[in-house]
């Protein structure tokens, strides 16, 4: 029997409020243990949630940006389980009306293109952390309590685990152009929860899922999701039967291990939150919202694409992360010749960036100085080669080019007088190389232009040495 896979994902993204979602508590990540807490996020008696505005409208903007109907009203409900970190004893989510449902995102896969459909997406707090490494004990830290956080939920319409990977690297993509998530899976800022079914090829009825957690980056989803699949058709292949249970990936050991079994999860006994109002969105409140909605990754790439006339595979490059496109379009303001820059950062740049582990944000020449580099290259003040040296220097002390240059006296020597002088001087001491040239050794040319590079420090304009050279050189030959 042929097998096909059914996958659908539950992604969790963080978002960046500045307070938690039903109290003032800082969000700050890294903060001492235990110090972002208050009543409120610790569930104390009697204490009263206030919910955030900014993580409604945070999640209205994934929404949107996801073709998502926006409900006028939803509801929020509490999720009943005891868990250590859970001071709460139930965490406050949505049940039965989310803010958002029935939306899809389109992704683009072996040069097809394919709707995912997206249940619903809805605002809830997160838990705190235990800590298991420190001893033999558990710690707890609850400054994570009441973090707003965003669930997605798909409908089961991804295929394949490369089909997964993409759809949550665009997913990813989107939540940090939209400014509501910085997207980090390492941090846990975004994670993702795969279920993952089989069955016959071609079939439509749903096999009996299996629930597959704590993968900490895409290719981590890619890989279990794999793994999962496999061990599926290998136990239905031998006449067994899927149980539907829990699952942790362990990225060391590359295998699947148990959580727990169906016999064992939850009953969360929802029910709608009595301590908070049904939410109401108005269309007003809403259209303003959308009327303030980042471009999106597929928008600006649209744009990017008419406005510098550069090719497709350096748009993909370059808005791959926002800040990658923010970077490219400062550097724009200062020269027009957008090649160049988008050289500059395909090779130079992204090179540094991974030599250095460091994001572009942190990266030290500014798009004003790039600008003025090129700028500088362009009209002949100095040469490709002497400009690497340069932008090298300015890696380390940030500071305008055309300074460095006049400090480090790198200006080119456009002086057609004082390049032949050195031409005819590398002429005379090269007699050999010069034999071999009349007599057709086409080759040797090179040499020569390396040579008089030597004796300016590679400051010689390089078409005018080769113009003078080929002159001088051809005359002899006459
Ligand atoms: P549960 O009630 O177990 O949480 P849901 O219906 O809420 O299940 O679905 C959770 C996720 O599992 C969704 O992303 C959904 O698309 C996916 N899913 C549901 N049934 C299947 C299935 N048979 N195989 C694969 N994924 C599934
Ligand atoms: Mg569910
Ligand atoms: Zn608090």
């Amino acid at each position: 029997m042929r097998f096909e896979a059914v996958i659908g994902l539950e992604i969790h993204a963080q978002l960046l409020t500045e307070s938690k979602l039903f109290c003032g508590c800082s969000t700050k990540f890294g903060n001492p243990p235990n110090t972002n807490i208050c009543p409120v996020c610790m569930g104390h008696p009697g204490v009263l949630p206030i919910l955030n505005k900014k993580a409604v409208e945070f999640t209205i903007r994934m929404g949107l940006a996801t073709s998502c109907t926006i409900n006028k009203y939803s509801i929020f409900a509490r999720k009943n389980y005891f868990y250590p970190d859970l001071p709460k004893g139930y965490q406050i989510s949505q049940y039965e009306l989310p803010l958002c449902s029935n939306g899809y995102l389109e992704i683009e896969h072996q040069n097809q293109r394919k709707k995912i459909r997206i249940n619903r997406i809805h605002l809830e707090e997160d838990a705190g952390k235990s800590i298991h490494d420190q001893g033999n004990f558990t710690l707890l830290d609850f400054n994570r309590c009441g973090v707003p956080l965003i669930e997605i939920v798909t409908a089961p319409d991804i295929q394949t685990p490369e089909e997964a990977g993409i759809f949550l690297s665009e997913i990813r993509q989107i939540v940090k152009y939209l400014g509501i998530c910085d997207g980090n899976m390492e941090e846990g800022s975004l994670r993702c929860d795969a279920n993952v079914s089989i069955r016959e090829a071609g079939s439509n009825i749903l096999g009996t899922k299996t629930e597959v957690k704590n993968m900490n980056s895409i290719k981590n989803v890619v890989d279990a999701l794999k793994y999962e699949i496999e061990r599926q058709i290998e136990i239905v292949s031998s006449g067994g039967r899927i149980i539907q249970q829990t699952l942790l990936w362990n990225a060391d050991k590359q295998i699947i291990e148990p959580m727990r079994t169906k016999e064992e999860s939850h009953d969360y006994r929802y029910f709608p939150e009595p301590d908070l109002p049904i939410v109401e969105v108005n269309e007003e409140w809403l259209n303003v919202i959308r009327e303030n909605l980042p471009e999106l990754p597929s928008i600006r790439k649209e744009r990017m694409k008419s406005q510098y006339n550069i090719p497709d595979y350096d748009i993909e490059i370059l808005t791959t992360e926002k800040e990658f496109a923010d970077y490219f379009e400062e550097t724009a303001k200062f020269t027009d010749d957008y090649k160049s820059i988008s050289n500059w950062f395909m090779t130079e740049i992204l090179k540094i960036l991974n030599e250095q582990k460091i994001s572009i944000k942190e990266f030290p020449i500014k798009p004003e100085y790039l600008g003025e580099l090129i700028k500088l290259i362009n009209n002949q003040t100095i040469s490709g080669k002497i400009a690497k040296e340069v932008f090298n220097e300015m890696l380390v002390e940030p500071g305008s080019p055309s300074e460095i240059i006049k400090e480090k006296n790198l200006i080119q020597i456009s002086d057609e007088k004082i390049i032949e002088e050195i031409v005819q001087k590398v002429i005379e001491s090269n007699q050999k190389q010069v034999q071999q040239y009349l007599e057709g050794k086409d080759k040797v040319f090179a040499h020569f232009v390396g040579q008089v590079m030597r004796e300016t420090k590679g400051k010689a304009n390089p078409s005018l040495v080769n113009k003078i050279l080929k002159e001088k050189l051809d005359n002899l030959r006459k």
